[in-house]
């Protein structure tokens, strides 16, 4: 079994209350959803412990436990003041004792990585759908500097990722973009434990990505950028990849260090900023888009009360979003409210995921709010197109 990896960390867990939280609401949005104690990570300690000392079995049952966890590394955090256990990477261990052992997992987990591996994308699009989105755009072939996009910025926010690229050729990067061959970076493989398929997977990729003399990935998605920066090494035995990868909050940020725009449009909105759990959590990028957003002239910035490393999942980490969609939006129902305490007028974040999910709590509340990328605010500060898209009645062409 894949646990016995991490028996000592297993075993660790002293049982402290760190992880669920006090009230049980506050921080792991799998307890928030299903209330019981074994939705925790310290729940899920017990479980893999009695598993290891075979008290308990791998079952359907504990299918909706183990996967129902949104990855959102909360409790990962707060373990660190207790025994440091990597909860996640125990749970996607887990995930793969159920694939190895031939369990059923959640039906549309299983689907979305066999979905990846028939079609490419997590949507099953062809390739002229899912490159909608670069309709009128340049790009250079063989620059070095690849724009990837991932499989949400391409299928669900044709306009927001049409204007991240128009930012980023305005301020001088000159772009790669893969086009028919771009698939899927692959997180869907090691969230749903099914790797049979991951590491040549990688092999394949990075050799593609190699012959076309890549250099440089600059990512909107979080979950594409762990997958370049940190699974890959992992599944092809090599300490770093031998290509820069690079999320666009940190592009942004040296946008706005080094003046690459001039951010010369006043937009006047009270603003707040949530922090995705990929790059805030799991890569301490707190500080560069609170940079960016301080950046922008006219702007008022509001932090919400759960913010930086306390932050609550927007409802879309994990794959639960498509295995228990009914979870995941009582998640970002919860951070809409959250975001109503504050008196803010826009809701900024910088991951597809979290844009969808947040765009979706909003609808849910009955709100006109809009939740815009970071690029988007530089993009109209820039003049590069117009405040229109700030208005809570604009409604973008995806
Ligand atoms: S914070 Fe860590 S040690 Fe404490 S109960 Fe949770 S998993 Fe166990
Ligand atoms: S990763 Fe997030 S959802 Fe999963 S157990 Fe930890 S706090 Fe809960």
């Amino acid at each position: 079994m894949r646990i016995e990896e991490y028996k000592d960390m297993i075993y660790a867990c002293g049982r402290c209350e760190f992880c669920r939280g006090f009230d049980y609401n506050d921080r792991c949005p799998e307890v928030f959803t299903q209330y019981w104690e074994s939705s925790t990570a310290r729940g899920r300690m017990a479980i893999a412990r009695a598993i290891l000392e075979g008290k308990l079995e791998y079952s359907e049952d504990l299918a909706e436990r183990v996967f129902g966890c949104f990855m959102c590394g909360r409790c990962r955090e707060e373990c660190k003041k207790a025994a440091q256990i990597d909860v996640i990477e125990v749970t996607k261990a887990m995930r793969q004792d159920f694939i190895d052992q031939g369990i059923k997992i959640p039906e549309a987990g299983a689907h979305m990585a066999d979905t990846v591996t028939s079609s490419g994308n997590i949507f099953a699009d062809p390739t002229k759908v899912h490159n909608k989105w670069s309709e009128g755009l340049e790009f250079k072939k063989g620059s070095g500097t690849l724009f990837f996009p991932g499989c949400l910025a391409s299928h669900r926010f044709k306009e927001k990722t049409n204007i991240l690229v128009q930012l980023l050729q305005a301020a001088g990067y000159e772009l790669d973009f893969l086009g028919e061959d771009q698939t899927c970076c692959g997180t869907p493989y090691w969230i749903t434990g099914k790797m049979e398929h991951s590491k040549k997977y990688a092999e394949a990729y990075l050799k593609k990505l190699q012959d076309r003399g890549v250099k440089e990935i600059i990512t909107p998605c979080p979950s594409c950028f762990r997958a370049f920066d940190e699974e890959y090494p992992k599944l092809l035995g090599i300490e770093k990849l031998p290509i820069k990868v690079r999320h666009t909050s940190e592009v942004l940020e040296e946008i706005v260090k080094e003046e690459k725009l001039k951010l010369k449009q006043s937009v006047k909105k009270k603003i707040t900023y949530h922090d995705p759990c990929e790059i805030g959590r799991y890569r301490d990028i707190y500080e560069p888009p609170r940079k960016v957003i301080e950046s922008i002239p006219g702007v008022e910035f509001i932090e919400m009360s759960r913010n930086r490393e306390h932050a609550f999942c927007c409802g879309g980490g994990g794959g639960c979003k498509i295995m228990f969609p009914d979870h995941s939006q009582k998640v970002s129902d919860e951070r809409i409210r959250d975001f109503v305490k504050t008196d803010a007028e826009l809701m900024a974040t910088i991951c597809p995921a979290c844009e969808m999910n947040l765009t979706h709590g909003m609808y849910e509340a009955d709100l006109e709010v809009r939740v815009l990328d970071l690029a988007e605010l530089l993009a109209v500060s820039a003049g590069i197109i117009s405040p229109e898209i700030l208005e809570p009645d604009y409604f973008p062409e995806d």
